[in-house]
C-alpha cells in the first residue's frame, strides 16, 4: 500500500473539505502533524477537521495557549500550535503529554518545535503555497494513517491508492 499521496487543493473551501474527509477516516483517534510555513493553511485544514466533527464555532490557531481542546460528541480533538514553544521541555511542564496518550485526535501545527517530546505521527501533512491553491503532501506512518490517506485518495479520485 502506498504511504504517501500528493494533492493539489485549489482553494480554502477544498482545504476544509479535506479536513472533513480526514476526520471521518480517523475516527477521531491518532496524531496528525501539520507542516508548512506561516499562512500555508494548517489552521484552515484543522478547522475542517474540527468543524466536521461537530464544532460549530470558530477555530483559531492556539498560538499563545499552545493547545485548544474540543470535547465533541464523537470524541476529543486537541489542536496544538507549537510555533511559540521556546523549548520542547515546556510541553512536559504544561502537562501537554496527557493529551497525547491516546483516545483523541491530536492535530499538531509546528511539530518540529516539540521534537523528541511528541508521539510519532499517524499522518504527516506538509503544505506548500502553490498559487492559487496549495500543494498538500500526505505521508502515513501507521495503518491508521494509511486509512486516512486512502480516504483522501478516494475522495480526490486518485487512481492508486
Ligand atoms: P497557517 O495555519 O498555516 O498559518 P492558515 O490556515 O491560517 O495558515 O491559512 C492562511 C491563509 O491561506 C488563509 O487566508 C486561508 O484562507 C488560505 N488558504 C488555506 N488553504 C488554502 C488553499 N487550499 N488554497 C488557497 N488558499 C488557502
Ligand atoms: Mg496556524
Amino acid at each position: 500500500m502506498p504511504n504517501s499521496l500528493n494533492l493539489y487543493i485549489s482553494d480554502e473551501h477544498e482545504m476544509v473539505c479535506l479536513g472533513g474527509v480526514l476526520a471521518a477516516a480517523s475516527k477521531l483517534e491518532g496524531v496528525i502533524y501539520l507542516l508548512g510555513g506561516l499562512g500555508a493553511g494548517k489552521t484552515t485544514l484543522s478547522r475542517g477537521v474540527v468543524q466536521s466533527a461537530g464544532h460549530f464555532g470558530a477555530v483559531k490557531s492556539p498560538t499563545y495557549t499552545l493547545v485548544e481542546p474540543y470535547e465533541l460528541e464523537g470524541g476529543s480533538i486537541y489542536h496544538f500550535d507549537l510555533y511559540r514553544l521556546a523549548d520542547p521541555e515546556e510541553l512536559e511542564f504544561l502537562g501537554v503529554r496527557d493529551y497525547l496518550n491516546g483516545g483523541a485526535l491530536c492535530l499538531i501545527e509546528w511539530p518540529q518545535r516539540g521534537a523528541g517530546w511528541l508521539p510519532d505521527f499517524d499522518l504527516e501533512i506538509s503544505i506548500e503555497v502553490e498559487l492559487p491553491g496549495r500543494r498538500v503532501a500526505l505521508t502515513a506512518g501507521s495503518p491508521r494513517g494509511e486509512s486516512m490517506l486512502t480516504a483522501a485518495g478516494k475522495h480526490y479520485g486518485v487512481i492508486d491508492p
